[in-house]
């Protein structure tokens, strides 16, 4: 789950990072009495949406006074925005954030990860951080610092000094990065996070240590034990058919091509969609089914699946193994017959009691076209979606 920069900011002052102060807006007609608290002060407005690249997309804006702030805000408020990381169709700008604007002696990159082939927490640290780190990790990755250390309750002062060590900082801003890297460490394992991101983390003209965005993500399957997290979320920034899909306990994930997929086990699923692309055709979703394919759940995973338009068939591959085919195909009948399925279906299915369940298939008068192997499956529903 993704929450947005100024929640990340909220999470990581508690754990006493420094980030610079600032505001949320979410409705431009209740901001007056917002902006007469900020003074004259040069403030920055930042688009929340789950996704970077604001600053080079325009999603970030310095405004000197407030009657400049009030007008960039109506501006930004409800404008589609696109960046490198939305897709082409952008997001809306439902929320800002104002924070004030602070003076940048150098930008840092710094993020905190989960290392999955090593096991580790890894740190990522450069001393050219800002919104050109991707080009950075292109053309010059030799400054890019990966420091990676065992999952335990604090990090050691050695490592501290690894991942500090490219900034090149003296006493006062030293010592702030240290207390820092301990900060944020214990923000990442307290929380479950799979990324906490500082880009740019900021030594500012008066040598002091400031995060100036922060990114953080965290582990879906451990949000169960952090009801306060959960509360972050923020359903407009989630494709609303995923967020259906969830509620029906199914899997989903949207994609480009044309052919609907229904599949139990994330395996099998992987499998099945590697094995449509190589037959020259590409998948229209990712779709775990879980355990218990029932007729309510694949009536639902129908109904998600075709509410893709770029959907031209479906292709089912069902292992039957705790669940039985003939309860699974009887299922399958009942509910293309509920959603009045009108484009061609592929079914594949393998395990117990698998000539029953071919058997209610055939005679469902449904226009089902029956596989006997993974392979048989792809090259016949790629054929009938040409
Ligand atoms: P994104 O990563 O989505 O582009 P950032 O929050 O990193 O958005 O902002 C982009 C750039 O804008 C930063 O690298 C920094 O130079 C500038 N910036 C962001 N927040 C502030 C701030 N509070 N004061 C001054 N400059 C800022
Ligand atoms: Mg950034």
């Amino acid at each position: 789950m993704n929450i947005h920069e100024h929640q990340a900011k909220e999470l990581l002052k508690s754990y006493g990072v420094p980030v610079p102060k600032g505001f949320v807006i979410v409705d431009s007609l209740k901001i007056k009495e917002k902006l007469e608290n900020i003074g004259k002060k040069p403030q920055v407005i930042k688009a929340q949406i789950h996704a970077g690249g604001r600053g080079k997309a325009g999603g970030i804006k310095l405004v000197n006074n407030p009657s400049e702030l009030e007008k960039e805000i109506i501006k930004m408020l409800g404008k589609k925005l696109v960046t490198h990381q939305t897709g082409a169709s952008g997001k809306e700008v439902k929320r800002l954030y104002v924070e004030e604007s602070v003076e940048i002696a150098k930008e840092f990159y710094l993020s905190c990860l989960v290392d999955r082939s090593s096991s580790k927490i890894a740190f990522i640290s450069s001393a050219e951080g800002g919104v050109n780190i991707e080009e950075i990790a292109i053309k010059n990755p030799e400054k890019i610092v990966t420091t990676k250390i065992i999952l335990s309750s604090t990090v050691e002062d050695k490592d501290i000094k690894k991942i500090i060590e490219p900034f090149n900082l003296k006493e006062k801003s030293a010592q702030q990065a240290i207390n820092l890297i301990k900060s944020i460490y214990k923000a990442f394992v307290e929380t479950d996070a799979n990324l906490i991101e500082i880009n740019p983390l900021i030594l500012t003209k008066d040598n002091d240590i400031v995060c100036l965005d922060a990114k953080i993500n965290f582990d879906d399957n451990a949000l169960y034990r952090h009801p306060e997290i959960v509360l972050l979320r923020d359903f407009n920034e989630e494709d609303a058919t995923e967020i259906e899909a969830s509620k029906h306990g199914l899997a989903y994930i949207k994609l480009d091509g044309k052919i609907g997929c229904m599949v139990n086990g994330a395996g099998l699923a992987m499998a099945t969609m590697d094995i449509i692309k190589l037959y020259g055709s590409e998948p229209a979703n990712f779709l775990d089914v879980g355990g218990g394919a029932s007729k309510e759940k694949v009536s639902a995973a129908f109904k998600i699946i075709l509410s893709d338009k770029n959907v031209k068939g479906i292709l089912i591959n069902i292992f039957g193994g705790i669940m039985r085919c003939d309860v699974l195909a009887q299922g399958m009948v009942d509910a293309a017959k509920e959603v009045n399925l009108s484009v061609p279906l592929v079914v594949r299915l393998a395990g117990t009691n698998v000539e029953l369940g071919k058997e209610i298939l055939k005679k469902s008068n449904l226009k089902i076209i029956s596989a006997n192997n993974l392979a048989d499956a792809a090259k016949k529903i790629v054929e009938v979606t040409k």
